[in-house]
């Protein structure tokens, strides 16, 4: 039986009607995928699972990607072989997932993912454990095995059901993925709307497919995306936080956002970034986020590393302030309190539907209260803010806060100057500091733009330990 998994026969087909009659196979000469270009390791897990008697293909980004002469991010293996055979080939084998069971070859960092073809829920007498589907029609299970054809109709887009086999260098084509390559077309298989609820994280997919490979969604696959947005409530939050990372730090950032925010996606995964968009998207936060997707885009092309810390203060910084400013004129509590509070209350929110790590929420509360920090240039506070560890991010932030907000040129000059100065020199600088009074004391009151001063004065000096900045 199909899933069984002890002493069970490589996959045979089974009689599912889609024959795929649509089949292309491209020879060696026909196409442009070269061996040489495929990593070592993931030709090593080809060979091994051929040599095995199973059949083994490179699948999905490793294929598109070296088509449309691009890198690939990483190399996938479909295979014939299941989980448990493909174990018993490979002692650096590790197996993982329940809703979709996966082989991990490891080496060292290099992580080879082999997958079982999948097959079609509906064929056999699933039990809980193979496969399950929700009320919304999602997939809770996917573990039913079939044939390549039938695994090739289970993946997301045409362009990533692309199969190569090193056995006879041949290319295929199941679901006309080549000519949707050649139009640079994302086109969902199947039934899109059913295909969302099976699995609404596709509709991310969607998003960063087209911005990332500058291809276009097409309008039968983007047709339901608005309208089935909200389903990623649904999804658990530690798969979105991985998804974020891939959305925002993979280098094509401000194009992904941009997607995301005309689907509406972006607004199910940040409400309370989405609640402060401007019809025109040009607001000092909204161009404060995109300034730092600018610059967190650049930093992956010069192979520089990104910090998901620093992508989450910068999303969610403009919350923090306008949730400060309320909690103080609400409740009367001075600035720094309410700071903290809007701090607080705006991470736990945010968590709820993005299970960001706790090591990253502690950066980005860092950072956040760093800001504060970098406000005080009296006696050894300088000194001392520049000995926290996550300094040199709050004073990018700072720099980055800068370009967008008015009325900080003059602290952030100031700490350039600073950081950079002989050791030296920095008590005289502290002394001009002091003779002038400080531009900014409170995140974004330069931005009320309204020519009053707001009831900043009430600051005071605070003795107690912040509560989070240390
Ligand atoms: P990249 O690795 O460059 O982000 P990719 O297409 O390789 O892109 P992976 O997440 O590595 O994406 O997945 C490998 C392949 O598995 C995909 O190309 C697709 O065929 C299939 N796949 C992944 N996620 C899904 C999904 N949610 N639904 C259906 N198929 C999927
Ligand atoms: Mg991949």
């Amino acid at each position: 039986m199909l899933g069984k998994e002890d002493g069970e026969q490589p996959v045979e087909s089974p009689n599912h009607p889609h024959v795929a009659e649509s089949h292309r196979t491209l020879s060696r000469d026909q196409h442009a995928i070269s061996r040489k270009e495929i990593s070592e390791n993931a030709l090593k897990v080809l060979y091994r699972l051929n040599k095995g008697g199973y059949d083994a293909y490179l699948v999905g980004g490793g294929v598109r990607d070296l088509l449309l002469g691009r890198r690939p991010k990483d190399f996938d293996i479909a295979t014939n072989a299941t989980p448990e055979q493909i174990k018993a080939l490979f002692s650096n084998c590790r197996l993982i997932g329940r809703r979709f069971r996966l082989a991990h070859i490891v080496f060292g960092r290099d992580v080879i993912e082999v997958a079982t073809f999948r097959g079609h829920h509906h064929q056999v007498n699933t039990s809980k454990h193979v496969s399950a589907q929700s009320d919304e029609g999602m997939l809770l299970r996917d573990n039913v095995y079939g044939t390549i054809e039938e695994d090739a109709e289970r993946r997301d887009f045409t362009v990533n059901a692309l199969y190569y086999s090193v056995k006879d260098f041949t290319l295929h084509d199941f679901e006309g993925g080549l000519d949707d390559l050649a139009e640079r077309k994302l086109e969902l298989i199947g039934d899109p709307e059913t295909r969302y609820r099976e699995d609404p994280v596709r509709m991310l997919r969607a998003v960063r497919f087209a911005a990332k490979l500058e291809m276009t969604i097409s309008p039968r696959t983007a047709a339901p995306i608005s309208l089935l947005a909200p389903l990623l409530q649904d999804i658990p939050p530690a798969r979105l936080f991985e998804e974020t990372l891939k959305l925002f730090l993979a280098g094509d950032g401000l194009a992904t956002y941009t997607l995301l925010r005309e689907y509406g996606l972006f607004q199910q995964l940040f409400p309370q970034v989405a609640a402060h968009f401007t019809p025109h998207g040009s607001s000092p936060y909204e161009q404060f986020i995109e300034q730092a997707l600018i610059d967190t885009d650049r930093r992956v092309f010069e192979e520089k590393r990104v910090n998901p810390a620093f992508l989450y203060a910068t999303l969610l910084w403009g919350c923090v302030e306008a949730r400060g400013r309320e909690l103080e004129n609400e409740s009367g509590l001075p600035w720094y309190d309410a700071f903290m509070l809007a701090i607080n209350e705006v991470l736990d929110s945010q968590v709820r539907i993005i299970a960001v790590p706790r090591r990253f929420t502690t950066d980005v509360r860092d950072i956040w209260a760093l800001q504060q920090r970098l406000t005080r240039r009296q006696g050894r506070h300088p000194e001392r803010a520049m000995e926290h560890p996550k300094f040199r991010a709050a004073y990018d932030f700072l720099l980055l806060r800068n370009r967008v907000e008015r009325g900080l040129g003059e602290l952030a000059s100031w700490w350039e100057r600073y950081v950079t100065s002989h050791p030296e020199v920095r008590p005289q600088l502290q002394r001009e500091a002091t003779r002038r009074p400080a531009s900014s004391e409170r995140p974004g009151e330069a931005r009320s733009n309204d020519g009053e001063k707001r009831s900043s004065n009430r600051r005071r000096p605070r003795r107690r330990k912040p509560k989070v900045a240390e």
